[in-house]
């Protein structure tokens, strides 16, 4: 059997796992309320002592922290460890404003990497395969998590980071790729940019891709399948709470396995807090439990998913959560309506066009305007401009149908919207700008 299956966690029954999460929370918090002044003070403040937290089901009298305290504390004000016992940082992408620093003992490092095996495990892969790590590496901690992982299931790994598409491409043939990690939208580029130079999947090795980073959809998943003939696997994580490897999808490609011997996973009414049963969508909160430098608890992800304990054909009994739908930031309120990149992403590519698109959202003389740039098919382009107004105005309906508001539709040449390497901006929200 492959290493990095951990039978004994990935199967445990419900009643060891909460076992073995109480017993390392309690552990956990009491960590946390001797070092860190910050937290402490926030358990002070609502009258909580590590003596009232006896298991899982008192977790809920925890504070919450969120990104505000995050940058607050930054840089190392909720840091758990004296300094000397770190060895590493990483940072968010910085996709919501200012950047957050996270710390790593090698202990926690290790726990992470094994975290980002497990994924590789999952999506097949072992010590036979060619792993092409083309996540950013740096900062970011996209690169180093899968890197990590890669090592460990002892794949034979290309550091490539993101970017250089041709050199991708190239080394993936020479090499023999098997596994390629990235972000959904730079694989669907380097689908693109395979097909562009005449290549079909045939001509490359690929079985399995492990895309995550940013929110994708079914429709994106079976368009990058379809251009790269592999499965695609999506993999779920955060730098506040490691990186990469919180969750990762399994053989069945339904939602993700958190791996809840580390994080303790709650769904919260974003609204007023209150925990949420399992089935209901809300934001999801996550409490390290074995981290050592930078542990937190009851953090807010912002992340809006479902979480299940439905039995998965792939055995494991880790609990799992849907595909994020956005973050409650991505969330757009368009003239009163909630709208979320991802059902517009949805439309698009059902209605045969490509996952390249720019969402603008502005205010003109005080109503919310939504404009949609959608690049045309080689196929799809006509000269005349009649056609052109008609596909844009079916896509408009399609798109109307889907969200209850008229967009704006302008079909675009092929290629003239910019390719992401890394996380894709898919909406630029004019309104801010004018506040
Ligand atoms: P930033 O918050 O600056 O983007 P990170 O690089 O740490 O910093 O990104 C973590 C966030 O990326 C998550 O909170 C989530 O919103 C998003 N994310 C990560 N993986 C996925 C995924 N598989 N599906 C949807 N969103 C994801
Ligand atoms: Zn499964």
């Amino acid at each position: 059997m492959e290493k990095y299956w951990n039978q004994e966690i990935e199967t445990m029954s419900l009643e060891d796992m909460r076992k073995l999460q109480s017993e390392r929370l309690v552990a956990q918090v009491k960590h946390v309320y001797e070092n860190v002044k910050y937290y402490r003070d926030l358990m002070d403040e609502k009258g909580v002592k590590p003596e009232d937290i006896q298991s899982v089901d008192d977790l809920h009298k925890l504070p919450f922290i969120s990104k505000a305290d995050l940058r607050e504390a930054y840089p190392d004000g909720l840091l758990a460890v004296p300094k000397s016992q770190c060895v590493r940082i990483h940072s968010t992408s910085g996709t919501t404003g200012k950047r957050v620093v996270a710390f790593y003992t090698q202990k926690d490092v290790d726990l992470w990497e094994d975290c980002c095996a497990r994924a590789i495990t999952a999506a097949g892969g072992t010590e036979d395969d060619v792993c092409q790590v083309a996540y950013g590496y740096g900062l970011f901690t996209g690169g180093a998590g899968l890197h990590g992982g890669s090592h460990k299931v002892g794949c034979l790994t290309l550091p490539m980071s993101s970017g250089n598409t041709d050199r991708q491409i190239t080394f993936m043939r020479d090499l023999g790729t098997t596994i390629l990690c990235c972000t959904p939208s730079y694989a669907a580029y380097i689908g693109e940019t395979l097909h562009e130079m005449g290549l079909t999947p045939d001509d490359v090795q690929l079985k399995a891709g492990i895309f995550g980073a940013e929110p994708w959809t079914e429709e994106m998943r079976r368009s990058i399948e379809k251009s790269l003939g592999i499965k695609a696997y999506d993999i779920y994580g955060l730098t506040e709470i490691s990186g990469p490897g919180v969750a990762f999808e399994c053989s069945e490609q339904k939602g993700m396995h958190i791996n809840e011997d580390n994080f303790i996973p709650e769904i919260i009414n974003p609204e007023t807090g209150e925990v949420l049963p399992e089935g209901e969508v809300g934001e999801l909160v996550f409490t390290s439990i074995t981290k050592e430098a930078f542990p937190l608890l009851r953090y807010r992800t912002r992340d809006l998913c479902v979480l299940s304990r439905k039995k998965c054909s792939c055995g494991r009994t880790l609990i799992k959560m849907t595909k994020p739908m956005g973050r409650s930031d991505d969330m757009m309120i368009i003239r009163g309506v909630n709208v979320f990149p991802s059902q517009i992403e949805t439309v698009l590519i059902e209605q045969g066009y490509s996952p390249n698109y720019l969402i603008e959202v502005d205010r003109i003389n005080n109503s919310d305007t939504l404009d949609i740039s959608v690049e045309m098919n080689p196929d799809q382009f006509s000269d005349k401009v009649k056609d052109m107004q008609q596909q844009e105005r079916a896509l408009a309906e399609a798109i109307k149908t889907m969200l209850g508001i008229s967009p704006k539709v302008h079909l675009v040449s092929p290629k003239s919207i910019t390719r992401s390497e890394g996380k894709a901006v898919r909406v630029i929200d004019k309104r801010k700008l004018h506040d």
